[in-house]
């Protein structure tokens, strides 16, 4: 019967009737290692040695090629799929995918990606690239005031983005005031339309939801609009805004929810505070503003409002900005005030009303002094929750940190279930920020889907805080060099300087500070780089690159400047 059919049609007779075909030679190594991998996991399997049937077995090799492009034996086939050669077979049974195949089981796609965000948008674009089937679910459960965005997650809607446009509207402000001593002929007060700013931040944040949505489709990746939760770990539950669920499965998922900003928990936040999910888009003035916050958020955002012309007051809990070197942290916190910005510390608040209907909000000095104060917005940033609770991971096993809700993760990012993933600021113990979101997402699907293996760095990340005076920092703090080091072993070298384009007004008259942290022992490699002033996001995004290739004191000072620039400043030993 074989004889009377072509190649093509033997093929094909065999896909039918077998579960697993493997196209082999008898005297082909990787045949022998492939057909020992299907009798170690006792699955039969019809092997047919096309070096013993003649000129049959060379037209046959010449049907799989045209069929598969694969040239060479062993030749797999599972349930009539192509699976591939030795290598392609052996993969496919360590990441899952034979045990699939084998079963049966037909999933809707390779991978689901949870969350549009930062994370999830790299981690699907990426996947896609490499001819998976990919989905992202990406849903924003409006804040308690209202507000919902498009699709690109934190960064681009509630984040990075209107928060850099709003600083650059604070550094005009800044630089109209020292215009007329460039020559320019400004009228003396110069007035900011909040409404205004806002319209055109939100315009622009608009064109980017619309470009992200074009992105995924170019990629072939599906963009669901639907809030998604675990059912099993293989399925979850899509539902969407009106209300339509349905269920979708997928081999590999990736968790890219992010967080959303905590409340305090006293009367009064929720119904009439306001976080950084309204902000950058509120429609009316703010008024004048109290900040609860003492971190990136809080201080970034009082710097650019104050600059706007709003009235501002931060209270701070304790420290300014925990985490960064605390001799920058209070320098930013002084040159705020000198600048007219107020703090209310160590202050809590315990009690908001609105006051139309009762009484002006409360705050609770550490001495126990009740401070009272009106203001016509109350901005928390007290911090964000990572959004693991109601999205069915106790159903499937994904093991949290109790203490924060965040998703451990193993280095190569998995979670406590094989094939369910966590990126971004959805896992425990890593940075909050954007370039590390996408880093880990880009190196994760190269990772499941190219037989990549290079893994996230999470060390000496650079980062800027965007207050006024910008902050840029990479490596550590003086606080936690000597912690590491011993205070013995720690070398400062460090400088006040005056940028030249506050030179003719005398901005802020030497403020700006340069610092770095180095190891002695070490030959002063530099474990720590700060600095205090205009552009220092630019300024430390190169330096990062040399902090990173471990870089010494002597790397930095036989660095010629480029003159005239911030970046260019020398630095001297801390004498004190
Ligand atoms: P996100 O970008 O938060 O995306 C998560 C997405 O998942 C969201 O769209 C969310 O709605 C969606 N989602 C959640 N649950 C579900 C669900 N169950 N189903 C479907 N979708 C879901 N970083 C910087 O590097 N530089 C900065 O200057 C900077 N400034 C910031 C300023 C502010 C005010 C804030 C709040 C953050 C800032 N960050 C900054 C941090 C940065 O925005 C985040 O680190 C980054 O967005 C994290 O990306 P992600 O992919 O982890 O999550
Ligand atoms: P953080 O968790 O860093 O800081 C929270 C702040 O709120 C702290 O000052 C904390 O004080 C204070 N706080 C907490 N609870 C209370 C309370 N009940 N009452 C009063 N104060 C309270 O959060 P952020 O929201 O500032 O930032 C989150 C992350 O977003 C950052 O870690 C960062 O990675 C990212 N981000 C990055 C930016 C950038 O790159 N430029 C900008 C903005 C955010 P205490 O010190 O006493 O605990």
């Amino acid at each position: 019967k074989h004889s009377e059919m072509n190649a093509a049609e033997r093929v094909a007779q065999l896909l039918k009737d077998y579960r697993v075909v493997i196209f082999s030679k008898s005297y082909c190594p990787f045949c022998v290692k492939v057909k020992a991998l299907f009798d170690s996991l006792h699955v039969e399997y019809k092997a047919l040695e096309l070096d013993l049937i003649g000129e049959d077995g060379v037209a046959i090799q010449q049907t799989l090629f045209e069929k598969t492009k694969q040239k060479t034996v062993p030749n797999v086939f599972v349930n009539g799929k192509h699976v591939g050669g030795c290598d392609a077979t052996i993969q496919a049974h360590q990441d899952g995918r034979l045990a699939e195949l084998l079963s049966g089981v037909q999933y809707d796609y390779d991978l689901i990606v949870i969350g549009g965000g930062s994370g999830g948008l790299a981690a699907s674009k990426e996947a896609a690239s490499f001819g998976k089937k990919v989905a992202v679910c990406d849903f924003v459960v409006p804040s308690p005031q209202g507000t919902t965005w498009g699709l690109g997650g934190t960064c681009v809607n509630v984040g990075c983005i209107p928060k850099k446009l709003m600083h650059k509207a604070a550094i005009i402000g800044e630089d109209l005031k020292d215009a007329r001593a460039f020559g320019w002929d400004v009228p003396e007060q110069v007035v900011h339309n909040w409404t205004n700013m806002v319209d055109e931040i939100q315009n622009y944040v608009k064109s980017l939801n619309f470009g992200y949505r074009k992105v995924l489709k170019e990629n072939t990746v599906t963009y669901l609009n639907a809030y998604a939760q675990f059912v099993d770990a293989h399925t979850v539950k899509v539902t969407d805004k009106k209300n339509n669920v349905q269920h979708i499965t997928a081999r590999d998922f990736i968790i890219a929810v992010g967080g959303r900003p905590r409340y305090p928990d006293i009367p009064g936040a929720k119904e009439y505070g306001i976080t950084s999910d309204d902000l950058f888009s509120l429609k009316y003035h703010p008024g004048k503003c109290l900040i609860v916050g003492a971190s990136y958020i809080a201080l970034e955002c009082a710097g650019f409002l104050h600059a706007v012309g709003i009235d501002c007051t931060i209270m701070v809990r304790s420290i300014l900005l925990r985490g960064f070197d605390q001799q920058l942290a209070e320098m930013i916190g002084d040159h705020m005030m000198g600048h007219g910005m107020k703090f209310i510390r160590p202050c809590v608040p315990t009690k908001i009303e609105k006051i139309s209907d009762g009484e002006p909000g409360f705050g609770k000095m550490d001495s126990g002094e009740i401070v009272e104060g009106e203001y016509n917005t109350i901005l928390f940033a007290v911090g964000r929750s990572a959004c693991t609770h109601n999205i069915g991971l106790d159903n499937i096993g994904v093991k949290l940190n109790p203490s924060n809700g965040k998703i451990i993760v193993d280095k190569e990012e998995r979670t406590s279930v094989n094939n369910i993933y966590a990126i971004g600021d959805v896992i425990d113990g890593k940075l909050e920020l954007t370039p590390v979101a996408i880093q880990a997402g880009k190196l994760l699907a190269q990772r499941l889907y190219k037989n990549q293996t290079v893994l996230t760095d999470y060390v000496n990340v650079p980062t800027t805080v965007f207050t006024p005076l910008e902050y840029g920092f990479v490596g550590v703090s003086e606080e936690d060099a000597v912690a590491s080091y011993g205070k013995d072993d720690i070398e400062v070298y460090h400088s006040f300087y005056q940028p030249l384009e506050y030179a003719l007004t005398d901005r802020d008259n030497n403020k700006c500070y340069g610092k770095l942290v180095c190891v002695k022992s070490k030959g002063e490699r530099v474990v720590g780089f700060h600095v205090l002033g205009p552009n220092a996001g630019e300024v430390t995004q190169g330096f990062a690159l040399g902090v990173k290739l471990g870089a010494k004191k002597s790397d930095f000072a036989d660095l010629i400047g480029i003159h005239p620039t911030t970046a260019e400043v020398g630095l001297h030993k801390d004498s004190g």
